[in-house]
């Protein structure tokens, strides 16, 4: 039962009201055409009494007058009140204490809002299930009132009144029908009281079985609106007259009982209650949070030990204190005023709050206020739970500050090691990085913090990434510090590292440190030397400037990958590039089927040449110098060329080094260093080479004839006889002299004289076959060394000599032409000559015959004739 609802749920709005002077029979008539059981009677406004239909039955019917009575006389008074808000168990007890039937139901100002019954509450009280379950016989009561037809219905209400019933049957010409309050209200209301209940009375008498149940009875009732029926037995006789009051009646004693047993609830309740406020001041006694309760001003009323303990305050020192008494004065007026306004909201307010103990120290605690209400809904009291928040507190602010040592102290490591020039990272076991400082973030290309939770496999490709865990899976298993050279592509170009890689265990896990030195600058200077080294290694020992160069192009392209290198020499003589070396791009031209051009790529080395500066066509296809060379570029697939010129260090252009790439590229720091150290070597090679050459014309070359000087001629002279020898050919010699040479030089001047020994060397020179051999061996006087020759064919040559000088004109000077003449000794190798200083002698013999003989001649000295 909902002994909670308010009143205001379940009264009845409908109120008849008429004024105190009413005559009974006016007011009888409005209640029966309102169809209401019960009329106010109200003076200005103010309820005066009550008359309700059971009023009516008590009239004196036998005094005619009695219907002309003003209501006021006959009325029930003081009407008794309840308010809206009072629950339906308030109403209960009231009806139950006072034996009232009717409440007039008013607002807090007294304002009338409806009536409400016994009848009402019980309605609203589980009637539902009640009647359900009850039969019609169970309600019955003792036998139902029967009057005649004809007897006057004063007498019929006389009865009635009797017989403490609001019904009778009437039997009338063999029918039953039913007297009622409703039909005396009715004829009151007519003033016609002298006529018999059989006049008066409703036909026919409705009636159910004895069986039928109260549930459905209740339906007749409301349905037909009535409120009486008689109940047959199983004969067909009637047996009792039921009216709704009569189930109501019923359902009240249930309800009564039901009250009386909530009633007595309430009081174990109230038992229980005092056992648990006994409890709660023992649990307040012993608790360890401090209790504090205040009354609505906060004064405080009562206070536990551990109130004492924490304040300091005992009980005769707090009790009958405003609760100002532990203020902090931390918090301002506003705190408060949010405080005692969520209390006004919530009922309840928890928080952390500053207080003030006796000694005067400031501490804080975490604060529970509860507001308790009186039954109007005012507060009463506050109670207030604490615990002192000191240590906590402490305990708090030590972690607090901890944990910014801690941050603090993590990020100064974090600043050391973004301070570092070497990368350092950590990985987890799984090779995820933990922590990477900016220099190796910038070594990967990515943000630090991007980079936390992902593996090299992310950041690398798969083969480095692959390698790299490999050896972090060595490093995790070794119980050392472990250390070696890694090599990296990056898009900067292929970089060296030096990798130091620790396994730690650390809160129970396996973690890899390592740390990187970039160490490809040192790298790349220990390659730039090596290959210096070993190409000046070449030239010191005089290797050919072919190999050196072969050299030299072969380190450029290991240094620099997926490149061709192709060193081109300048011709000094004529101004020509050729071909100084090129390996793999002839290897590659072979591979391909091409022939490698003695000179590829002129054009752009060229430029280099003529400018004096690198040529770079990052696009062969779209450069000019290339115009004229594509053909040759895009049969071997070559997208860039880079064009440098080697210029020796007194600044002559020597040559060019290129270098042809597949991949249009610019060169990097690392490419122009490799670049300018060969250009350099190549320099020095082709210098050394080049004052090599030199060297080697003056040690052999008459520089005035351009032949073959003395010790050259006999060099290449004894070689030819040993050759000869070997083969068992034969071999001859001859010996020329200018005839009255010095007359030449008295006559015309020393110049002349040169001018005309090199018009002789010429003729000589041209005279002879390729393999001849010929040398100036001092003065006026020429060598001739004829391989393969015999005697006869000696003297053949010899005087093919003589003819040609002897029939030459000589122009020694502007206007001066001579006629000069040579005499000439000849022989051949015997096999008794030891050298070839024996054979000249021998040939010098004959000279010095010819001479003797009148000179411009040629003789010849036979092998036997060995000059004294
Ligand atoms: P002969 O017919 O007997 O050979 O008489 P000759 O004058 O040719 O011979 P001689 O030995 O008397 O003179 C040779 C001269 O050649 C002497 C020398 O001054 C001169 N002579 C030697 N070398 C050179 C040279 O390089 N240039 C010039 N212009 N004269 C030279
Ligand atoms: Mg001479
Ligand atoms: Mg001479």
């Amino acid at each position: 039962m909902h002994y909670d609802l308010p009143i205001s749920q379940i009264l009845r709005h409908e109120l008849l009201e008429c004024a105190p002077q009413t005559t009974v029979a006016e007011a009888a008539g409005r209640m029966h055409q309102a169809r209401c059981g019960s009329i106010l009677v109200v003076e200005l406004g103010e309820v005066r009494g009550i008359w309700t239909e059971r009023d009516a039955l008590a009239l004196n019917f036998s005094d005619p007058e009695s219907i002309h009575l003003p209501v006021s006389r006959v009325m029930s008074t003081p009407v008794k009140t309840v308010r809206e808000t009072d629950t339906v168990a308030d109403a209960a007890i009231r009806f139950k204490q006072e034996r009232l039937r009717h409440l007039l139901v008013v607002d807090r100002d007294g304002r009338r809002l409806g009536i409400v019954s016994q009848t009402d509450i019980v309605n609203h009280q589980g009637v539902e299930f009640y009647v359900h379950m009850r039969d019609v016989g169970s309600v019955l009561k003792s036998a139902p009132l029967q009057v005649p037809g004809s007897m006057p219905v004063a007498e019929a209400v006389q009865r009635l009144r009797e017989a403490r019933s609001d019904a009778a049957i009437v039997e009338h010409n063999g029918h039953l029908g039913i007297l009622t309050g409703r039909d005396v209200l009715r004829l009151i209301g007519q003033e016609s009281l002298n006529c018999s209940a059989g006049e008066v009375a409703t036909f026919p008498l409705i009636t159910v079985p004895r069986s039928s149940t109260l549930y459905h009875t209740r339906k007749i009732f409301n349905d037909r609106r009535i409120r009486h029926l008689g109940v047959m037995d199983e004969h067909g006789r009637i047996t009792g007259l039921l009216s709704y009051a009569d189930i109501l009646d019923s359902v009240e004693q249930e309800y009564v009982a039901e009250l009386r047993a909530a009633l007595q609830e309430q009081s174990q309740r109230l038992q229980q209650s005092r056992h648990a406020l006994l409890l709660a001041s023992k649990v307040a006694e012993s608790s360890q949070q401090a209790i504090m309760i205040v009354n609505a001003e906060r004064i405080i009323q009562s206070i536990n030990p551990a109130f004492s303990a924490i304040t300091g305050y005992s009980a005769e020192e707090a009790v009958g204190h405003d609760t100002r008494l532990l203020k902090s004065g931390l918090h301002d007026a506003d705190f408060y005023r949010q405080l005692y306004a969520d209390l006004a909201a919530f009922g309840v307010w928890s928080g952390e709050i500053w207080n003030r103990r006796k000694n005067g120290e400031l501490y804080p605690e975490n604060l529970t206020i509860t507001s308790v209400k009186g039954e109007g809904g005012q507060v009463i009291n506050y109670v207030c739970v604490f615990t002192d928040m000191t240590e906590q507190k402490r305990a708090r602010d030590d972690l607090k500050e901890s944990h910014q040592r801690l941050e603090q102290q993590s990020s100064l490591t974090e600043m050391i090691l973004d301070t570092l020039p070497v990368m350092v990272f950590v990985k987890d076991e799984d090779g995820r990085y933990l922590v990477m400082n900016e220099a190796a973030a910038a070594f990967v290309g990515h943000d630090k913090h991007e980079v936390v939770g992902r593996s090299d496999f992310e950041l690398y490709p798969a083969d480095v990434a692959s390698r790299l865990r490999q050896d972090d899976i060595k490093a995790l298993a070794a119980k050392k510090v472990t250390g070696r050279e890694e090599k990296h592509l990056t898009p900067k170009g292929e970089r060296y590292l030096l990798s130091y890689k620790r396994g730690v265990d650390l809160g129970g896990r396996r973690l890899l440190i390592g740390s990187s030195t970039d160490i490809s600058e040192r790298k790349q200077a220990e390659q730039l030397l090596a290959a210096e080294r070993q190409v000046l290694e070449l030239i010191a020992s005089d290797a050919s400037l072919q190999v050196v160069l072969d050299a030299l192009c072969n380190r450029v392209e290991s240094l620099i990958s997926d490149c061709f290198a192709a060193v081109l020499l300048l011709q000094p003589d004529n101004g020509h590039l050729v071909l100084g070396s090129a390996p793999s791009l002839r290897r590659t031209c072979r591979d391909v089927g091409q022939n490698c051009p003695e000179n590829p790529a002129v054009c752009a080395c060229a430029a280099a040449i003529r400018t004096g500066k690198q040529i770079i066509a990052e696009h062969i296809d779209d450069s000019e110098q290339w115009q004229d060379c594509r053909d040759f570029a895009s049969a071997l697939g070559l997208k860039t060329a880079w064009s440098t010129p080697i210029v020796s260090p007194g600044k002559e252009v020597l040559g060019t080094l290129s270098l042809y790439f597949r991949q249009g590229r610019r060169p990097n720091r690392f490419d122009k260093d490799v670049i300018e150290h060969a250009c350099r070597q190549a320099a020095i090679a082709i210098d050394r080479n080049r004052a090599m050459d030199s060297l080697h014309r003056l040690a052999t070359v008459d520089t005035l004839t351009g032949l073959n000087n003395r010790s050259r001629f006999l060099d290449q002279g004894e070689a030819e006889i040993t050759r000869a020898r070997r083969l068992g050919r034969s071999v001859a010699v001859l010996m020329l002299d200018v005839d009255h040479f010095k007359r030449i030089n008295d006559t015309h001047g020393h110049g002349a004289g040169d001018v005309a020994l090199k018009i002789v060397a010429a003729i000589i020179a041209r005279e002879l076959r390729a393999i001849d051999i010929c040398g100036r061996l001092g003065g006026e006087e020429f060598a001739v060394m004829l391989p393969e020759t015999d005697g006869q064919g000696a003297m053949q040559a010899a005087e093919r000599l003589r003819q040609a000088v002897a029939q030459e004109k000589v122009r020694v000077a502007e206007g001066v032409e001579l006629g000069i003449t040579v005499s000439i000794g000849a022989t051949i190798l015997a096999p008794q000559d030891a050298n070839i200083d024996h054979l000249l002698a021998r040939a010098d013999g004959a000279l010095y015959e010819a001479k003797r003989s009148g000179r411009n001649l040629a003789l010849y000295a036979a092998p036997g004739n060995i000059p004294s």
